[in-house]
């Protein structure tokens, strides 16, 4: 469903979604706490010139220094269809798992413009994933699961597998993703499917499973943060 790509233009992503037939592009670049990535115009100005395939500008949050804080800054969210938070390297990941997914969790509760919780499945920063994925249920968040770091192995299939699972148990959604860093994973979910069929995973807990669920997610989310 998402892109995070700085090889190809967002024109070039937009045009390959077209041509995949695709419905939606999600573009979710870094938040700033990774460094130079929020791209102001994209926000304000840029306007995706093709029919039938609907942008969805958003990005990948980072834990911020300061504890429940996240790095969005507020003067582009008026703009976002869609908010992903993930931990990165400006995390320390050497505090444990205990500590990160208490840092997760803290800044889920206090960030409700949050939708999707990303790739938990990243074996530098362990969580615990039965205690995230329970507070994305309580939060009405998903839980993101990534098709490329499956397909290109920097995870493990325990790791995945386990993640799934907690996700099944706590009845929480998930959203398949692309996270295309190269044009040619666009739309592609092919590595992480298998996993949700190993575990009989519930199909109305998946977000992705239709582009109308997807886009029926990103609108109940827009009424609940309007809500707020
Ligand atoms: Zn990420």
């Amino acid at each position: 469903m998402y892109s995070l790509c700085g090889v190809h233009t967002h024109l070039e992503l937009l045009a390959e979604a077209k041509r995949l037939g695709m419905h939606a592009l999600a573009i979710t670049d870094h938040g700033p706490a990774l460094g130079g990535r929020v791209n102001s115009v994209f926000f304000d100005r840029f306007v995706n010139p093709f029919d039938g395939v609907r942008l969805l500008k958003g990005m990948e949050c980072n834990l911020a220094k300061e504890k429940g804080g996240i790095d969005l800054p507020a003067k582009y969210l008026p703009y976002m269809d869609v908010v992903l938070l993930g931990i990165h390297h400006n995390t320390e990941a050497a505090v444990g798992s205990a500590v990160l997914t208490d840092l997760l969790c803290t800044a889920m509760r206090q960030n409700p413009c949050v939708d999707i919780i990303t790739h938990l499945n990243d074996p530098s920063f362990p969580v615990n994933f039965a205690a995230v994925a329970a507070c994305a249920a309580q939060c009405g968040m998903a839980i993101e699961l990534n098709n490329s770091k499956t397909l290109n192995k920097r995870t493990t299939p325990e790791m995945t597998a386990a993640l799934v699972d907690a996700c099944a148990q706590a009845g929480c959604l998930v959203a398949v993703t692309g996270d295309a860093h190269v044009i040619t994973e666009l739309g592609r979910d092919e590595a992480v499917q298998p996993y949700l069929v190993q575990c009989a995973f519930p199909p109305e807990l998946v977000v992705t499973r239709s582009a109308e669920s997807a886009l029926g997610f990103i609108e109940r989310r827009r009424q609940y943060k309007k809500a707020k």
